[in-house]
């Protein structure tokens, strides 16, 4: 155990208590999934990364760390594959709402008046904002209405000039990324014992339609599960990824929480 930890469950419970209902405390909850990335990295690696997101976020602007949502909404095959892959294990939409929702509450009835959602996995982000509307709802409701809850993918926090200066042959869009360079750099820099580079499939980015169709025909997602290739992915864009993302997100949490609190 350790007081000084920005992450919730390594603290003691008191510690935690007065670091959230603090008057400007800001508590981040990572969102990830259980999901397959390939042969080349485990199934976690969008809980690792939303939560090492997280961290680094919140050393730089004094916030904590809630543990991770380990599950998420169901994989899709043009952002993540598909959900019929091995591996791959999901919740129903109204699951992670709920999951959301409650988590608000809980970190509410802390006394936790900022809370910033960390999502690290494609598919979530909505449900995760239908979860949240309604802990808000019911938060007005009962009179609390100067609780606030952010929500934000990390990936969206990587701007232009760095996709130029990571993707020299051109970028093909988030939503392919799946177990592509930005994921595996970012492993390879956080946690490079869990990648086995020598299992990458070189292969262009996947081509799917611009629908979709259920069930999924398996045979448009490519057989690796991954949607581009991991080939060009290293741990020094990683080191730069993490970097540029923290520092974008932490600017935009500050400048939403603790501008009011002045
Ligand atoms: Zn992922």
């Amino acid at each position: 155990m350790t007081r000084t930890s920005v992450y919730m469950e390594e603290l003691d419970a008191f510690t935690y208590s007065r670091k959230i209902s603090a008057e400007d405390g800001i508590v981040l909850i990572p969102a990830g999934a259980i999901e397959q990335h390939g042969p080349h990295m485990p199934l976690n690696v969008d809980v690792l990364l939303s939560r090492a997101m997280a961290g680094e976020v919140a050393e730089q602007i004094g916030a904590l760390v809630a543990a991770p949502i380990m599950y998420g909404y169901k994989s899709q095959q043009r952002s993540g594959g598909g959900n019929h892959l091995p591996g791959t294990t999901s919740l129903d939409g109204a699951t992670v709402a709920a999951i959301a929702r409650s988590l608000t509450l809980e970190l509410a009835r802390h006394g936790a008046r900022r809370i910033v959602f960390v999502n690290g996995h494609f598919e979530n982000y909505q449900f995760l904002y239908e979860g949240v509307d309604l802990a808000i709802r019911e938060l007005q409701l009962a009179g609390l209405d100067d609780r606030r809850v952010m929500l934000l993918s990390y990936w969206d926090f990587v701007d232009d000039t760095t996709i130029r200066e990571l993707y020299p042959d051109g970028f093909s869009g988030w939503d392919v990324e799946h177990g592509g360079v930005l994921e595996t750099s970012l492993m390879l820099h956080l946690y490079p014992e869990r990648v086995d580079m020598e299992q990458v499939e070189d292969f262009p980015p996947a081509v799917l339609p611009n629908y979709d169709l259920l069930p999924v025909r398996p045979e448009l997602t490519p057989g690796s599960g991954c949607l581009s290739s991991a080939a060009k992915a290293s741990a020094d864009k990683g080191e730069i990824l993490l970097k540029r993302a923290s520092n974008s997100m932490a600017d935009a949490i500050s400048h939403e929480f603790r501008r009011d609190q002045r």
